[in-house]
């Protein structure tokens, strides 16, 4: 029953955030996208939601270093996040990290002595960097902490069983470093490096972009190109002409 009222709760989330985000409507990136993270997600404990997978421009989100990974399988991928990916284990590291939280959200969280509870949905995934929408007790700090932590580690698992690099978690969690916005979200990702420190494991071999990323990847950068017009150095053209 609770975990009913946690996907009706996710699935009202999920409306309100449609609303406020422009989705990307593609469907190569749709089918790549949803093969990817039911194939990371078969490799997490627990019993598998009916995944639903939006890759979107998220303005609510405008530091969109983290997506919202909602009760019930609804997971919202900021476009730039998945267009910065270097290689195929970056895009599915971001993947992985998603659909870790969702599995965590399963999870009961303690609260801290003292504290009000509050819903599980408000923990990782959504609030880490839309925090201006909700704030969290400040008790909760060490839980959202550990959910990070625990939602890396859930991903670099799946990841090495799924046969990508789990290499790749770090290296997108130190790209997320270098383009913080504020030394609040540079903080956060340290503590996530720092953790990973501890699973680094022996090389894997290097592996082959597919087909599918290149043209998925492609696509979310032309999208992420036509929603921000002023990026796209107007000066440069004015600069030309006499
Ligand atoms: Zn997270």
């Amino acid at each position: 029953m609770a975990r009913a009222r946690q996907t009706a709760m996710g699935r009202e989330y999920a409306r309100q955030l449609r609303g406020e985000t422009v989705a990307l409507e593609n469907e190569a990136v749709r089918s790549y996208v949803d093969r990817v993270g039911r194939m990371l997600a078969a490799q997490m404990p627990g019993p598998q939601p009916s995944w639903e997978f939006t890759v979107a421009e998220m303005p609510a989100c405008p530091a969109a270093q983290e997506p919202a990974a909602l009760p019930g399988g609804f997971v919202f991928f900021p476009a730039r996040l998945l267009a910065a990916s270097r290689n195929e284990s970056e895009f599915a590291a971001v993947v992985a990290h998603a659909v870790a939280h969702e599995v965590l959200h399963r999870m009961p969280v303690a609260a801290p002595e003292g504290s009000p509870a509050i819903p599980l949905v408000m923990l990782g995934g959504w609030t880490s960097d839309c925090r201006g929408r909700q704030s969290v007790p400040i008790g909760f700090a060490a839980a959202l902490k550990k959910q990070e932590q625990d939602a890396d580690a859930l991903a670099w698992k799946a990841l090495e069983a799924a046969g990508f690099d789990p290499r790749a978690v770090t290296s997108s969690v130190q790209r997320r470093v270098d383009s913080a916005a504020t030394d609040a979200q540079r903080g956060e990702q340290e503590e996530r490096l720092a953790a990973l420190r501890a699973l680094e494991t022996a090389a894997s071999p290097a592996r082959q972009d597919s087909v599918e990323v290149e043209a998925a990847r492609a696509e979310i950068r032309r999208f992420v190109e036509a929603q921000s017009p002023a990026r796209r150095a107007p000066s440069l053209v004015r600069a030309k002409q006499p």
